[in-house]
Parts: C-alpha cells; structure tokens; sequence
C-alpha cells in the first residue's frame, strides 16, 4: 500500500504546541488593505511573557479540556499537489475538457466537485460509471484504495442520473465519503459532487461498551456537574462519524462508540436537539458530542415496530372542511381519510401519510393514530398541517420525486409536539427518521405554525435533503446550505401552490417565511438583514464556521448564514424573471447533486450546472451572476470592500479557548452582532454598520454556560465596570480592537 493513513494520536503537548505556533502565525492583515481610510486602533500592547506556558498549563488544568487534539492527522494526508497520479488525472481532465473543464477543490487540492467528463464516450453501462470513478480516483481522495460501492442511482424528470458511491470501510458503510457522477439524458458525463474526509484510525487498545458508557458519565459529571444527564446505555452504537478535531478543526472519519444522553439545553434554545450524541474512540479517548434529532432504530419497543402494519387500511374516505388561508382568506381543504372498522383516522393511503399522538409515540412508545367515530369533528390545527404536508408532497411529486426519499417512504405526522408534562414544547420538527418511516413534530399547543406551508415545506425539505445527503453535517456552511434550500424550496411550495388555487400571496410577503397573518415572520428572502441575516458572504450578520459548533455560535451560523443562499431565489426573480414552478424544478436538481461535504465554493458552480441539468440553460447567465453577488465562493469574504461597513477585528490570546469564545456588537438600536474566530484560527472578524457599540467578548464553558466576559470601551478592555461603555465606529474604516490580559486565577 503506497499511501499511509494510519495515524498516531498525540499528546498533550502538541497541543499546546499548537496553542503557541498558532498565535505566532495568526493571519496577516493583508487583506486589510481592501478598505481604504484605514484607522488602526490598539488597545493595550501585549506584553509576551515568559510563564506563557505556565499560562497554558494553568488553562488546560482550569477548563479541563478533555477534546484531543489529533494534530498529527493533516501531515499525514499528501497533497493533490504532490501526488503524480493525481496530476495525471488533472492533465487528462484538461485535455478531454477543454476550456469548458470547472472543478473546485478541498483544503488538500482534491476534486470535490467537476463540470466535465473522464470519458471520451457515452456511458451506457454501470461498469463504465464505475471505471469512469476508478479513473478519476487519485483526483478524488489521498486513498487510492478506498474501496467505492455502488450505492443507489437516482434519475430525475429531465433524464438525468445520478449515479452514488460510497466508502466501504471493514464491511460497514463510511455515510460521509460518498461520490456522485451525473450523468445527462444521453448518458454523456456531466460532472461529480464528491465528499471524501480523511480516515483516522485509532491504536490497538480497545475497550468496551460498558467502558465507553463510563468515559461518557465521568466526561459529563465533570463537565457540567449542575446537570443530571441520562444516559440510554442500551443505545450505544459502534461506527463511523464525522468528527472535527478541536483545535485544528479538521474534518475526519473515526469508528467510535456513540453514547446518546438527552441534551439538557434542548428546552433552553428552540433550534437544540432533544438528544446528545457522545463519542468515544476505540481507544477511549473521549472526541466531543454532537446535538442529535434523529431517532435511532433500535430506540424503540415492540409496540412501535412494524412501521408496516400501520398503514395497512385500504378503505378510502375524504373530509372537507374550511381553513384559515393566506390574506386572511377561507380556503376549501379535502384530505384522505381511511375507514376501518366503524372508524375514521387521518390517513392517507395513496402517499403513506399517518398522523398520530406526539406523547404516546414519544414516551408510551405507542403509535395512536388520530382517529374519529364521525368523520366531522377532526381537531382542525391537525387538519391544517396534513393538508400542508401533503401539499409539500405533492410540490415535490410534480417534480419526480415521491415522498422523504424519492420512492414513497412513509411519514408519520405527529400531532401536539411537547415534554413528557404534557407542556407544549414551541416548535416544528423534522425528527428524523424512524425505521424506515420520517417523522415530524407537525402540530405544537405552543404555536400556529402548521398554518404556515412556506414552514411546513421547510420541514419536508429537510427530510429530503437528509434522504438525499445520507448524512446531514448540520454544522457551518454545510449545515446554512440544508436551511437555506429549506428556505427556498419551503418557500417555492407555498408560492406554487397559493398561486395554483388562484389566492397569490400579496407581493410585500413573497418572501417572508412564515408571516402569514398574526403568526410570526421567521426569516426575510429579499431583505434578510431585517431579521438578522447577511445578504451575501462577509456582509454585515454574516458568521465564520465555527471550531466547535454549539448552540452559542449557532452551530456555526446554520440559521445565519443560510440567507447567503436563500437571498439568491428574491435575486432570481429580480434578475431573471423565472416562474416559480420552473425555479422549483433548478433548486430540486441543486438538492439532487449535493453530498454531505457540499460546502459554498461547490455550491456557486451546483447551481449554474442545475440550470443545464433542469433544460433552464437560458437563464443561466443571470443566475451566476445572482450566485457571484451572493459572494459565496470568495475565499475570504471579509476581505472584500463592503461600502458604509467597518470591520472590526481581534486576535485572541493563547490562553483563551478560541473554539469558545463569541465576540458581541451591541448596538444602540440593541440589535447584536455576533462572531468568534474562523475554524482554525484565532482571529474574530465582524462587519458592522457605523455607529455606537457595547463590545464585549465572553468565554464559554463546555456545556455553553457564560464562564467570563470582557468589555471594550475603545482604548482598553476591562470587567463588568466595563460594560455599558460605548466605542464609535465610523464608515468604510478597518479596527484592530487590541488585545485582552488574562483575568486572575480564581
Ligand atoms: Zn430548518
């Protein structure tokens, strides 16, 4: 084997080695030349001294840092750049392709999407799609022998095929590396999407179940000793994740021991999941945690098994009634029902649609599907969200594509979303999926959010998105694409269908998610900064990815961010004047190419490709200049001129946990402008409008919970005293905010 990729886990000294070599390279400010009148404001010099590693020390003992650092992971990878066979294939690209060959590469120069072809013919066989892969494989991926199984191929309305590999690891699955060829309606090569994440393979030692359960009690007692965890033993699962190192934040696969404990700040912060999934290496070292919604297969008991059985009714009824519309119309609804035994439940047959109880399902382990002696008297907030379900159906069904998955898989709608008190919990969900039915929280007591189709559209999607992706990296740019295509399709859903029933939704909320009524607006297509959200990549709101994505950062700006995409379909209908349904059809064909590593740079070149994939060639023009402004594939969008802004930066000391850490602008008019240093990186970039600010920057520990906090008053950064003092920023100007000195041990 030529290629070594099994790699030693270091220890902590490397760590800290990394600690100081990163502050020593932290980025120039080259790009600071990009805004003119630059004012350079410091604060207090820094004083460099000579306990810094003392200073270290004291750190990794005060937080009890207890994510590992696997820095020794990257130099292991060789580079596309130094590998011949990798060339060889770039060089043959070239001379297939021509000046029509595109593709853009990861962080080691591989292959991670392509508009061009391998072959110099068509290909008419599976074979010739495998060779195709084989040929381009050094292209791909450090490995030349990762072994590539066929997974399932997809073919959309137009013709087009998508045809799926994925890693085989020791006989088990590998969800994140996957590589998908396009194929057109002549079977020409189109291009690829491609996700390959470097392996880590752990050392000899390995512990057990039981083991990994009691690295997982000990990690969470001392980690946030406040709460009670509860850890569902039965649940742990050996295999591969994606995980991201904590101080380098490099992406790589490991076999681990996944160890689920219910998420203590799921009822504090709306957008947690209700589960935290812990790993463990195989070696014992504990690797971090992740918020997960999916239910897992085995978290069930007899009573909720055979997804089948519930859907067995054939004897088909209707019910008609009148809902609330958009503009405050009525609007006739008729939903199937299914009749069965002197019995009326909400079930759709054709489609595989049940609604059922939330609590029982949840915590009864029963499913108790909704049901009526009288076929009159359904709780109409259930009817609501059935009929906006299988709206969301059949907006993707016109298009190809049936049910979650492309090819009917059930959906259980669960009715009345809340805590084991029966207390509402304020929120919709896509929980996930539950053998091989999804599921959603489809109704709360909390809220009326299942009269809204653009939301409940946002929440299919999502289940489309995760049935296409495999595995949903729902963390920074990756994660902002998944909301920001639920945003756009959830939204299309609505436009199509309101203006199908001949009740268009009033031009001032075209755009609006959610905002129907008295029911609040989520989120703004055409002007996202009005909710807090950039316009394009490094715009005033716009967040880094996040080291350690968690629910202070936003999970690295996943609701954030996502308007860097979802701002392009008001530029679509502003530029390029598309119907709706037709934009439907180039935004469903985007979803269709992604793999889980889909990251912005591979976007920008999706999108125009879709165009071609989707017949839709005559407005691909315009929709890359949509996708330029949105600014997506710069490689440091802060350093671009953005007129009237200030940007405001700050290196961080080595004895601040970068990965915790969140800068916070508050304005006079109170609205908060957060960031924390890019991945990797220990400098924090933000982009204001001018005025007056609160600056103040506060640590967190590993649980989330506030730790310390300082603030700015324009020359100096000091303690609470500090904390309502006031730094002007003006226009077009660049700050150096200077540095902090570290707190007295406590
Ligand atoms: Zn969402």
């Amino acid at each position: 084997m030529r290629r070594n990729y099994f790699f030693k886990l270091t220890v902590v000294f490397l760590i800290l080695t990394f600690l100081l070599s990163g502050c020593e390279n932290a980025e120039t400010t080259a790009s600071d030349n990009a805004v003119g009148n630059t004012v350079v404001k410091t604060g207090d010099a820094v004083s460099e001294t000579d306990d810094q590693e003392e200073m270290q020390d004291e750190y990794m003992g005060r937080k009890g840092n207890t994510l590992s650092s696997l820095t020794g992971l990257s130099d292991n990878v060789i580079r596309a750049d130094d590998d011949p066979e990798a060339q060889k294939v770039f060089a043959e690209l070239e001379r297939i392709n021509g000046d029509e060959l595109k593709y853009v590469t990861d962080e080691y120069g591989y292959i991670t999407f392509l508009r061009g072809s391998i072959l110099e013919g068509k290909c008419e066989s599976p074979d010739k799609a495998k060779k195709a892969l084989d040929m381009l494989l050094p292209a791909l991926s450090y490995n030349n022998e990762m072994k590539l199984t066929p997974g399932e191929f997809l073919e959309d309305d137009f013709g087009n095929l998508y045809v799926i590999f994925r890693e085989e690891l020791d006989g088990e699955i590998n969800e994140s590396n996957k590589i998908k060829l396009f194929f057109d309606e002549d079977r020409n090569m189109v291009g690829l999407s491609s996700s390959v994440f470097p392996n880590y393979f752990d050392s000899d030692k390995k512990i057990d179940t039981a083991q990994a359960v009691d690295i997982v009690r000990d990690i969470v007692k001392q980690n946030d000793p406040d709460n009670e965890y509860y850890i569902y033993e039965d649940e742990v699962q050996l295999g591969y994740r994606l995980l991201t190192d904590s101080l380098t934040g490099m992406d790589f696969n490991c076999r681990v021991f996944s160890v689920l404990t219910d998420n203590p700040d799921s009822d504090v912060s709306k957008d947690e999941a209700p589960y935290l999934e812990h790993y463990v290496s195989q070696s014992g070292i504990y690797l971090g945690a992740e918020p997960k919604n999916a239910e897992l297969a085995g978290d069930s008991t007899a009573n909720r098994r055979m997804i089948d059985k519930w859907f067995g009714r054939s004897d088909k009824r209707s019910y008609t009634t009148v809902i609330d519309s958009i503009n405050g119309k009525k609007q006739e609804i008729t939903v199937p029902v299914a009749y069965d035994d002197g019995k009326y439940f909400l079930e759709d047959v054709d489609r595989g649609i049940l609604c059922a109880d939330y609590w029982e399902f949840e915590y009864n382990d029963e499913i108790k599907v909704i049901s009526s002696e009288t076929n009159d008297d359904w709780d109409q907030s259930y009817v609501t969200a059935y009929y906006n379900y299988i709206t969301s159906y059949d907006f993707y069904a016109d298009g190809g594509w049936i049910g979650p998955d492309g090819v009917g898989a059930p959906m259980i709608l669960l009715m009345d979303y809340c805590n084991e008190d029966h207390s509402p919990i304020d929120n919709l969900s896509y929980l996930g999926q539950f053998e091989q039915a999804h599921l959603f929280a489809a109704t709360s007591r909390g809220n009326e959010y299942h009269k809204l189709l653009d939301m409940i559209a946002h929440e299919y999607t999502h289940s489309v998105t995760t049935s296409i992706l495999g595995n949903v990296i729902y963390k920074n740019e990756t994660g902002a694409i998944n909301e920001g295509l639920s945003d756009i399709l959830g939204e299309l859903t609505e436009l199509v269908h309101y203006a199908e029933i001949g009740n268009s939704v009033s031009a001032d909320k075209v755009f609006l998610m959610g905002g129907d009524g008295s029911i609040v607006t989520f989120r703004d297509l055409y002007d996202p900064e009005a909710y807090r959200q950039p316009s394009a990549a490094g715009g005033v709101y716009y967040v880094p990815p996040a080291g350690v994505p968690s629910s202070m950062n936003d999970r690295g700006g996943v609701h954030v961010n996502s308007s860097v995409v979802s701002h392009i379909l008001y530029e679509m209908a502003e530029t390029a004047d598309i119907p709706f349904d037709e934009m439907g059809k180039i935004w469903q064909t985007v979803a269709c190419m992604l793999v889980p590593g889909t990251g912005f740079k591979e976007l920008a070149e999706i999108i125009p490709t879709a165009c071609e994939l989707s017949k839709h060639t005559e407005y691909k023009e315009d929709i890359s200049k949509c996708v330029e402004e949105s600014r997506m594939a710069v490689t440091d969008p802060y350093s671009y001129p953005t007129q009237g802004t200030c940007k405001v930066y700050f290196d961080l000391p080595p004895w601040i946990n970068w990965n915790r850490v969140r800068l916070d602008l508050i304005g006079e008019d109170d609205m908060m402008h957060s960031s924390w240093p890019a991945k990797g990186t220990n400098r924090i970039k933000v982009n204001v409008y001018p005025g007056k600010y609160k600056i103040q920057l506060t640590e967190f520990d590993e649980s989330g919970k506030a730790e310390d906090a300082w603030f700015y008053d324009g020359n100096t950064w000091g303690d609470q005293s500090f904390k309502d003092r006031l730094t002007e920023l003006k226009a077009d100007s660049f700050y150096k905010v200077g540095p902090i000195t570290p707190a007295d041990p406590q």
